[in-house]
């Protein structure tokens, strides 16, 4: 076809690429390596690319960024450092409920600067005790406590210069080498962090120690943080300016309790943890939690077709989670032959729930920025993400070595190892026995609560079945038990993130994630398959060797 030239210029542009429509017309099931979007035009910086989205109806978030409820991602220290970089954290359910509540609650106390959990020791510790405090958690500043926990008496302080000239195994007793509480420079009880930081700079401490009337230990100031500690801007706040947290439930009956608890401790936001979200135990509870805390935001899921998406959307939820099978440690589809491939779903569920107003959050399978911008591109608010941050500090878990590299252990909620834990009432195993415990139960406690519903059972802490023991029926495992390299931490991780998503946006010519969005359901965003050697070529190739530094 001829071009016409006006002024310099062409007026005619060929059709080129796919819009989202006609790519996902075919039928074919897609994921995020299967397609490539087209660059579109720049006429604005990549720091002026907006992220803000929304996280359900009535949360938005200032990065599109959300840390997965699993055991190996995500308790009260992810979820502190995802919301301060304006994300938000889900804190997992393989925990008894108040321990959950209890992780929750940290996050919504969390005071920018402050320690709220330092570890303590008591006088009777002794100097080799202090040693290993150094070698697990990196740091020599411990407080002396009278009974080596936070909130009892302080009675003085162990630092690096107190133990630099002794063995690493010396037996001497703290109280003989600590600086005693007289001799401390402390702060009381709600002093605020600029003050906080004049007095650590005039007294040339490296600790703070802040105290309530009774000479309790409230919190801890340190002045290697304080050097650290910057603002973040972004940082993800309710309407009390405390950081925002979301926590994942079941469907049992049991859950309710949990709930209760959650909902004491400030949670933000539920998440109704379970691998087929499409379930009457889910619609029910989404319905009693609707009339129970009409205030509280809802994440129902997953879902992965616009069916499944109908019926959670009917029962009231604020935002979906969507993906079936596409995680890393997951192996649903190989063992139930149920799933989706993950552009495809994220692209079909965003596309149906838009029209109810309902945010959807792809889950599962990013392993790269770019990943995060083709869910984003399909229609996804937010990505809800798993092994792309299980290898940070802030994940809970030890880093280990092997074969010199520095690792952390990462497992699917639904690998046997996770739904063994013990103590957790079973919560992790719920995700796949879709709505309660197996109907094989016979304890006492089904004949002490005269329920002849398994899921009705609340058993005792010393039954069988709360503990995740025999008699539990056959487990099928859906997930894996793996490692994952060090990535440093999530304040340096998540930075790189998101100006990762801002250059992405850039290319496409989209100032924002809604932006993103419209141009894709407008047609005007284009997409391309890409065939097996165009992902080859995609791909660092052609080289002798290579390292893969990222930021
Ligand atoms: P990733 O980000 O690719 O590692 O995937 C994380 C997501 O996988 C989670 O948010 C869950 O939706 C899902 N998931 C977690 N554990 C399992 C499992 O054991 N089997 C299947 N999917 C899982």
């Amino acid at each position: 076809m001829a071009e016409f030239l006006i002024s310099g210029g062409t007026s005619y542009v060929p059709e080129d690429g796919n819009t989202g429509a006609q790519m996902f017309a075919s039928g074919e099931g897609l994921t995020y390596q299967d397609f490539i979007i087209l660059p579109g035009f720049i006429d604005f910086t990549a720091e002026e690319v907006d992220l803000t989205s929304a996280l359900t109806k009535k949360i938005s978030l200032k990065a599109p960024l959300v840390s997965s409820p699993m055991d190996t991602v995500t308790e009260s220290e992810m979820a502190i450092a995802m919301a301060l970089c304006g994300g938000i954290g889900i804190i997992h359910h393989n925990c008894s409920p108040e321990v959950q509540a209890t992780e929750l609650m940290k996050v919504k106390k969390y005071k920018h600067g402050f320690i709220r959990d330092p570890v303590c020791l008591t006088p009777n510790h002794r100097v080799v005790d202090v040693f290993e405090v150094k070698k697990k958690h990196g740091f020599g500043g411990i407080p002396i406590t009278e009974d080596g926990k936070m909130g009892s008496r302080l009675l003085g302080i162990v630092t690096s210069r107190d133990i630099d000239f002794l063995e690493p195994n010396s037996d001497k007793l703290l109280s003989e080498i600590m600086t005693p509480f007289d001799d401390l420079v402390t702060a009381p009880a709600g002093v605020s962090l600029d003050k906080a930081n004049e007095i650590l700079q005039r007294s040339k401490k490296g600790k703070l120690p802040i105290t309530n009337d009774n000479g309790e230990l409230v919190a801890l100031i340190a002045r290697t943080d304080l050097k650290k500690s910057r603002n973040f801007p972004n940082a993800s706040y309710d309407a009390n300016n405390q950081l925002l947290v979301g926590a994942a439930i079941g469907t049992r009956e049991s859950d309710k309790h949990r709930l209760d608890l959650l909902v004491n401790a400030g949670a933000d936001v539920v998440v109704l943890d379970s691998s087929q979200g499409n379930s009457i135990y889910q619609i029910n509870l989404i319905r009693y939690i609707k009339n129970t805390y009409p205030e509280l935001q809802i994440i129902g899921g997953n879902v992965v077709t616009a069916a499944q998406a109908k019926n959670l959307i009917d029962a009231g939820v604020d935002g979906l989670r969507v993906g079936m099978g596409s995680g890393s440690i997951c192996i649903t589809q190989e063992v139930m032959a149920v799933g989706r491939p993950q552009a495809t779903a994220v692209y079909k569920v965003a596309e149906y729930a838009r029209r109810f107003g309902v945010p959807v959050m792809a889950d599962g399978g990013i392993s790269s920025v770019g990943h995060i911008i083709k869910a984003l591109a399909l229609g996804a608010s937010t990505v809800m993400m798993g092994s792309m941050l299980a290898g940070t500090s802030e994940a809970p878990g030890e880093y280990f070595f092997s074969n010199g590299v520095r690792l952390k252990k990462y497992r699917g909620m639904g690998s046997l190892e996770a739904m063994e834990r013990k103590d957790t009432q079973g919560s992790a195993a719920d995700r796949y026995y879709h709505g309660g415990p197996p109907s094989r139960i016979s304890c006492a406690c089904k004949k002490a609560t005269g329920s002849t519903n398994p899921a009705m059972v609340a058993h005792s802490p010393n039954c069988i079945m709360y503990l995740g023991g025999e008699g539990d029926g056959i487990k099928v495992a859906q997930g894996v038990s793996g490692s994952i390299v060090d990535k440093g931490s999530i304040l340096r991780f998540l930075p790189y993130l998101i100006c990762g998503i801002q250059h992405g946006c850039q290319d496409i010519g989209s100032k924002s994630c809604s932006m993103l969005r419209s141009m894709m359901y407008a047609g005007e965003l284009k997409f391309e398959k890409r065939t097996i050697s165009a992902q080859r070529e995609g791909n660092v190739h052609s080289l002798y060797s290579h390292e893969k530094r990222l930021f």
